[in-house]
């Protein structure tokens, strides 16, 4: 896209009041350059009013408020009717992707998201439901933008900067995702309980070959030395940037995601896991319906309430190998972010925050034309320049650190 496109500040309604949401409405504050009016929605307007009274607090600026089902086409329709916003960023839950996606088309707004599309009753990640609506937004000359978190996201960036500027040839990419911080609880997930565990207890998989290999949930490790965080357990998942990856980045060979879990973590797992709490289909129970994973979120703290207790650092990038002027190459793309330095800025912890930030720069991009491009689309088909440009402006430093082939 050529620069002189480039349009002035925009309109956007972030949907979503959660701990990510937080991070989304301060980052989109922070940048009257790009975004000259926010609306910030949820099932919830309390939580949205709290975090605007943050917002104003830390920025000056004011930030309207709404209560959404956007689980309700017609009621995202009407609230896109009134308000006008040129971009939706949605960071409400995975559920919500399709009737959000919906209104953005009913409606003729950009779209963005940092979660693929997951129907409740059934745990799938895939893109497949997401990628049906790239015609649709083609031919309304809408952008989406899929996955603007960190991973995905920064990760899909990560994979397509080294793809434009440090290889020839990739043969083989492993995503590396650790949190080596400690918030003081026995046991509490650092972003919505029900994805995560959702996510975690699902088979693994990885891309090899031109072809899909399952392993059982949690049972490839590796001990990974991370920069700054040092050696840490880290388990074979599948994720759900795999499968964008490996159809976009040219001459793959093999692509795989670890993350770190630390024993005590894994044990509570096993245990809720073996008694039923993590089931994701509805009980009978005295008489009601109950879903016991939702039981058990309700049952956690909330992810919100980490920021304060949570200390240490989290260090997330990609290891990748292939070929540069015809010689082997190994390198490893990450950032580090520290859970108190986060706070103390946002007053979230690092997760909501390298969830937050992307997805306000992903805003950036779409509303300021630089990623403006009809259809559907992952992170790593669109130029990785400006994005990578913002991580650096915006409280994401990254680094490339050269390892021996
Ligand atoms: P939270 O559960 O903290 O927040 C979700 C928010 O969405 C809550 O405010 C919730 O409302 C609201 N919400 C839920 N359903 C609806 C609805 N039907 N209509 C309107 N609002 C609704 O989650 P997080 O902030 O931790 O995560 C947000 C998203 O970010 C998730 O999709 C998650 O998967 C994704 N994520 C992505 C990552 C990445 O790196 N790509 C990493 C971490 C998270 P209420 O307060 O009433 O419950």
């Amino acid at each position: 896209m050529d620069r002189k496109q480039v349009t002035m500040s925009k309109k956007v309604l972030i949907i979503g009041a959660g701990g990510v949401g937080n991070v989304v409405a301060h980052k989109c504050a922070q940048a009257p350059e790009h975004f000259s009016e926010i609306l910030l929605a949820s099932r919830n307007e309390n939580k949205c009013k709290a975090i605007a009274a943050d917002v104003k607090a830390a920025t000056g600026r004011a930030i309207r408020t709404a209560a959404l089902d956007a689980d309700n086409v017609q009621a995202t329709v009407a609230l896109l009717q009134s308000a006008k916003p040129d971009l939706v960023i949605n960071v409400a839950l995975p559920y919500q992707d399709l009737p959000i996606m919906d209104a953005c088309l009913h409606a003729g707004v950009h779209y963005l998201d940092t979660a693929n599309y997951e129907p409740p009753n059934h745990a799938k990640f895939e893109y497949s439901w997401q990628w049906a609506y790239r015609e649709r937004f083609a031919k309304a000359g809408l952008t989406a933008l899929l996955g603007s978190g960190f991973d995905p996201g920064v990760t899909n960036v990560f994979c397509a900067h080294a793809q434009k500027h440090l290889f020839d040839t990739i043969e083989t990419i492993d995503i590396l995702d650790a949190n080596a911080g400690d918030h003081g609880y026995p046991f509490a997930t650092n972003f919505n309980p029900e994805i995560n565990i959702r996510e975690i207890t699902q088979r693994g998989r990885y891309w090899e070959n031109g072809e899909w290999k399952e392993t059982d949930p949690l049972s490839v490790k590796q001990v990974y030395d991370y920069p700054v965080v040092g050696p840490k357990d880290s388990y074979l998942l599948y994720h759900e940037e795999l499968e964008s990856l490996a159809k976009n980045i040219r001459g793959l060979r093999r692509i795989r995601f670890f993350m770190t879990f630390s024993e005590r973590y894994l044990t509570h797992l096993r245990v809720l896991e073996n008694v039923g709490m993590t089931r994701i289909d509805p009980i009978d129970f005295q008489g009601h319906r109950i879903v016991p994973i939702q039981f058990l979120k309700a049952l956690l703290p909330d992810p919100a309430s980490l920021g304060p207790r949570t200390k240490g650092k989290t260090c997330i990038g990609c290891e990748i190998t292939g070929t540069k002027g015809g010689k082997p190459r190994k390198v490893f793309i990450y950032n580090v972010c520290d859970h108190q330095a986060c706070y103390a800025e946002v007053k979230s912890q690092a997760i909501s925050y390298t969830t937050g930030v992307p997805a306000a720069i992903g805003g950036m991009m779409v509303a300021s034309g630089l990623w403006k491009k009809p259809g559907v689309w992952n992170m790593e088909e669109m130029d990785p320049d400006p994005f990578m440009a913002e991580l650096n402006k915006r409280g994401l430093p990254w680094h490339v650190k050269e390892l021996p082939v």
